[in-house]
């Protein structure tokens, strides 16, 4: 069961990827991927087109999402997979998740003003597809466009990364809300990408620890953003403190990710896949 092409993390143009559901589904699936969830950043619109195109495109289903949390005052995400997604308790949770970036993004537009980037709200959102969804994506974007960096990675290393002249600090949902909005909907919460925050080791045990006791269920340990000595580490991380693994490129685009859908290593085999506790929540083609 490890060896399956399951891409369970990745975005759309109902957040801050380049590409719209059907055509990451199409995508997807033209690169082998067998089970796939599309996973936007706080926000369930893209799940009935998604599920609609996967299934005719013969891929099976999950649902998803990526909350964002704060934790010892860093940004965590949480992938949500497999819930109900019109149980109140994950739409409204996510409708408030959303409700500050329209706020932010006008700070973080006075902010890159000081530094003398104008325009920057409305420049972010032209590459908007999704009104309640404006993020730094858009922004970084925008500022490639301006000619202020040459790529989006650029762009965050020194405009928008913590502690970075349009960097916004703001307060999103709470881990243990997070995780109990989507295990009260039926499906499985998830840690995305742990190698990417700055933690101390004291701070990450606390956060797989704390995630556990509210019902956590699983941890990205093959992803985009982690390179091998991650796959290692995340998978011992998920033996000891008995969390399934999951599996997801976090696909945005093909001009700015480095893993295109389905493109990612093999889970490691010792692993409870995160799929095998949601085998009931698949929706299955044909
Ligand atoms: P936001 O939710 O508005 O804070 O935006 C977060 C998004 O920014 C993430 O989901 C990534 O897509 C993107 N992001 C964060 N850090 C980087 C980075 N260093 N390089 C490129 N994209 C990044
Ligand atoms: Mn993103
Ligand atoms: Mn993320
Ligand atoms: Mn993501």
């Amino acid at each position: 069961m490890s060896i399956l092409n399951a891409d369970l993390h990745c975005h759309s143009t109902v957040s801050d990827g380049t590409l719209d559901p059907e055509t990451l589904a199409a995508r997807a699936r033209a690169n082998g991927v067998e089970l796939w969830a599309l996973t936007d950043h706080d926000e369930l619109a893209g799940q009935a087109r998604a599920r609609q195109a996967a299934l005719a495109a013969g891929m099976a289903y999950l649902t998803g999402t990526e909350i964002s949390v704060t934790f010892a005052g860093e940004t965590v995400h949480i992938v949500g997979l497999g819930f109900d997604e019109a149980h109140p308790a994950i739409v409204e949770g996510l409708a408030r998740t959303r409700g500050g970036r329209e706020l932010r993004a006008r700070d973080m537009a006075a902010e890159l003003l000081k530094v003398g980037i104008p325009g920057a709200y409305e420049g972010a959102l032209k590459y908007v597809g999704n009104p309640d969804l404006i993020s730094r994506t858009h922004f970084a974007r925008f500022l490639v466009e301006a000619g202020v960096c040459g790529d989006t990675s650029e762009v965050f290393r020194k405009y928008l990364a913590d502690g970075k002249p349009g960097f916004v600090p703001h307060r999103w949902a709470q881990l243990g809300d997070a995780v109990r909005w989507i295990t009260e909907a039926g499906g499985a919460a998830v840690i995305a990408h742990p190698g990417r925050y700055r933690f101390t080791p004291t701070e990450e045990f606390a956060l797989f620890s704390e995630f556990k006791a509210h019902g956590g269920q699983g941890v990205e340990v093959v992803t985009g953003s982690h390179n091998a000595a991650d796959f290692v580490k995340y998978a011992e991380m998920a033996g000891e403190f008995g969390l399934a693994a999951s599996r997801g490129s976090d696909f945005h685009s093909p001009a700015e990710s480095r893993i295109d859908l389905g493109g990612l290593p093999w889970l490691p085999g010792a692993l409870t896949p995160v799929w095998e506790l949601l085998d009931h929540r698949i929706t299955r083609p044909g």
